[in-house]
């Protein structure tokens, strides 16, 4: 019988469908020590954010087929160390496209109608309608920087919100932005100066890290939105700061920083005009639910060859 070694928490329906894969070993909050004992033996092993799959740890696994991220990315994981011992790194890449496209409409409908902000001067005791006047979506430019899984599910949403969809991303096929009604733009400039949001949504990349720096603020609207919920490092933080401190854009919502957690005094903590969540765009419990039952099916494969 198989051995499946589980070492952060998983939706309870994957837990399940991996109980009729084999034997199911959970591990909670577990140190180095325990999982090395543990993935000895194992068959295949599950994570997600929480644990470090090292080289040593890998090294010390003798029966190991196949390493599953239940969820996005494998960052947390040492591919190189897993492909040379031939064992199978899956994840769930789409699992959490949809919540990550809420996540995002939620940060553009905040800073279009400064949400978080009012609800603090409620609380605060204040009644200041002034204060609050905000945007209508309808009719305004959304500049979408990447049209992969998110970039594509944001766009219906923000369609029926009635904005005009842009995209820059240079690898789509022209077909996908046509079906979807987005207009794809040849230069990362020409987005930036035309769009009354601008939301990015490409992998950090040598060629994306500190994509959004001085010089692309400055071609933004003064009026504009920044939204990232793909990776901190892809803005440049410190120029942002200086964006939305000398008023080169109106605002910016962030469900990602450069280092995570953000550190206790951050420099944005103090600025009104930004909206932060912490990483949190693909934590809903159906986007859970679909990377575990993904990464399951995937394990089933990988165990019966
Ligand atoms: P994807 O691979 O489906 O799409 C990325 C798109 O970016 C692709 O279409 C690609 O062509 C494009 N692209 C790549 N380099 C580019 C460049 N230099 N300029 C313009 N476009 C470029 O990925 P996805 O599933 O849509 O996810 C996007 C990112 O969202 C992920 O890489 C991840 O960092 C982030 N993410 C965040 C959360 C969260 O919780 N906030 C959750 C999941 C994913």
């Amino acid at each position: 019988m198989a051995k499946i070694l589980v070492t952060d928490p998983i939706h309870e329906d994957a837990l399940r469908k991996l109980e009729e894969l084999g034997e199911v070993v959970v591990l909670e909050d577990a140190d180095e020590e325990e999982i090395r004992e543990h993935v000895r033996d194992a068959d295949a092993w599950v994570v997600r954010s929480g644990t470090r799959v090292t080289r040593e740890l890998i090294e010390e696994a003798k029966n190991l087929k196949v390493i599953a991220r239940a969820g996005v990315g494998v960052d947390n994981i040492d591919v190189k160390a897993a492909t040379e011992r031939g064992i199978i790194v899956v994840n769930a890449p789409e699992s959490s496209s949809i919540s990550v496209a809420e996540h995002t409409m939620g940060l553009i409908l905040a800073l279009a109608r400064k949400i978080p902000q009012a609800d603090r001067s409620v609380r605060r005791g204040e009644w200041d309608r002034k204060r609050f006047m905000g945007v209508e979506l309808a009719g305004k430019t959304l500049g979408l920087i990447g049209l992969g899984r998110i970039g594509q599910q944001v766009a219906k949403r923000a369609k029926a919100f009635e904005m005009e969809v842009t995209a820059y991303d240079p690898y789509i096929p022209e077909k996908v932005a046509e079906e979807l009604g987005v207009e794809l733009v040849d230069e990362l400039e020409e987005l930036l100066e035309r769009a009354d949001v601008v939301s990015i949504h490409v992998p950090l990349t040598e060629e994306t890290e500190g994509m959004i720096g001085e010089e692309e603020l400055k071609r933004m609207k003064s009026s504009a939105f920044l939204v990232n919920c793909a990776r901190g490092k892809i803005v440049d933080e410190e120029a942002l700061i200086k964006a939305l401190k000398e008023g080169w854009i109106a605002g910016a919502a962030l469900d990602v920083f450069a280092e995570e957690p953000p550190g206790e005094d951050h420099p944005l903590y103090e600025l009104d005009n930004v909206v932060l969540t912490p990483h949190i765009g693909g934590s809903t419990g159906e986007a859970q639910r679909a990377a575990g039952l993904i990464v399951a099916r995937e394990i089933e494969r990988v165990l019966k060859g």
